[in-house]
């Protein structure tokens, strides 16, 4: 992260200035007394930050709530304001890789595919994704500041967060690839595994909002998961927990793109349906072949043949058969199963009946086409730069006030 040599007091001060931020991000409309009550403070010393961030252009007021019969100060909802300031998300996958612009409340301000020329080239994908971001904030006329901006990759990071370690779906390895952003972007900027970026964002914001607990499967070409364990991410003693892809499957004996043989991917994944129906290529992440097997994997998807139609049960049964004994290990409330081949009905079905067989107790939410890294990616940036202690809003309030004077 880039905050550093903050003073105590400012992070003192700091702190319920990010809580404020969290809730109104989490539940827009709350109002003065309602933050007071929910956070143990007094309504002076509420609307004393509130003024603070109204005058920063992050907050504003919206609506009175209507009071029957009630004494006492009128009472106004308030809001992020979507204007406050710009998020960036970039997702670097080997599909569907994107850079987003939100809003300060997360929506999308615009968004737009990156085809990068050799994704196994971690020095090009950098230089391109950041000058496609760097493009986009330029195109975006607004003048509203950039706060900050997550990088989610399909890889995992050592312990330190910085430096990506074992990355099979973009052959990455040893890559330092948040001092590479660091020295490519203006902004503060940090990293996340895409599928950890998804679930943070998701349980806080979407498909399974509030919940502390859960586990998401991305079944795609590959299987990506991560786990949610107290609303923290199950991270292991060197931060590459929570991968189901390379797990010994039964029965598995084909090679995986991790460069072993017999991983959950091989018997549970997309790759494996378009093996069984002979459209697979052999396993490479170079420009030409990803895409293919993308249109490939898409194709067999719309395709209602018995034998595609077999494939892909069988994919969702073996996903089910080993996920079983981790779901009851883990005991997760919520499990998120989202991706192309994740949203397919005869795949999430198969899924859903082995793990009834198994007496789960997990709800299973099917998440939909929106459930994008890009834009997970973009809210993290503001739980990790703006709804933080460390977020320098003098430095913010002075910027606007010289722009507003020009
Ligand atoms: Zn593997």
């Amino acid at each position: 992260m880039a905050y550093s040599g903050v003073s105590k007091d400012l992070l003192r001060g700091g702190v319920n200035r990010a809580r404020i931020l969290d809730l109104l991000s989490r539940e827009p409309g709350l109002d003065r007394t309602t933050l007071a009550v929910r956070m143990a403070l007094t309504v002076a010393a509420v609307s004393r930050i509130v003024s603070e961030l109204i005058e920063a252009g992050l907050v504003v007021e919206g609506a009175a709530i209507a009071k029957k019969g009630v004494r006492g100060p009128r009472r106004t909802q308030l809001k992020l304001n979507p204007s406050g300031g710009r998020l960036v998300g970039i997702s670097i996958l080997p599909f569907n890789a994107s850079v987003q612009l939100s809003d300060l409340c997360g929506d999308e301000v615009v968004r737009t595919p990156l085809h990068f020329s050799n994704i196994a080239d971690a020095d090009r994908v950098l230089d391109e994704c950041t000058a496609a971001a760097c493009d986009l904030i330029a195109e975006d006329t607004s003048g509203v500041p950039v706060l900050g901006a997550v990088v989610a990759l399909a890889g995992y990071f050592d312990s330190g967060g910085h430096v990506m370690v074992d990355a099979p779906y973009l052959g990455w390895s040893n890559v330092d690839v948040l001092a590479g952003l660091t020295d490519r972007l203006p902004w503060p900027v940090d990293v996340e595994n895409s599928s950890r970026a998804i679930i943070l964002s998701e349980a806080r914001y979407g498909a399974i909002a509030g919940c502390q607990n859960a586990f998401i499967v991305r079944a795609a070409q590959n299987l990506g998961s991560a786990v949610l364990t107290g609303s923290r991410i199950l991270a292991g003693h060197d931060n590459t927990a929570g991968q189901i892809g390379h797990l010994p499957a039964e029965g598995g004996h084909l090679p995986c793109i991790c460069g072993k043989s017999g991983c959950l991917n091989t018997v549970a994944s997309g790759r494996s349906v378009l093996r069984r129906i002979g459209r697979a290529h052999p396993i490479s992440t170079d420009a030409i072949t990803l895409p293919q097997e993308e249109a490939n994997l898409r194709e067999a998807l719309a395709s209602d043949r018995a034998e595609i139609t077999a494939a892909i049960s069988d994919a969702g049964k073996a996903l089910g058969q080993h996920l079983a004994p981790l779901l009851k290990f883990l005991m997760p409330e919520k499990l998120l199963l989202t991706g192309q081949l994740g949203r397919d009905k005869r795949y999430s079905r198969a899924l859903c009946a082995e793990l009834e067989r198994s007496a789960s107790k997990v709800e299973i939410v099917i998440g939909h086409d929106t459930v994008h890294s890009a834009s997970a990616a973009a809210r993290l940036a503001f739980q990790r730069f703006v709804a933080v202690p460390q977020f320098d809003i003098a430095a913010l309030t002075a910027t606007k006030q010289k722009r507003a004077v020009r």
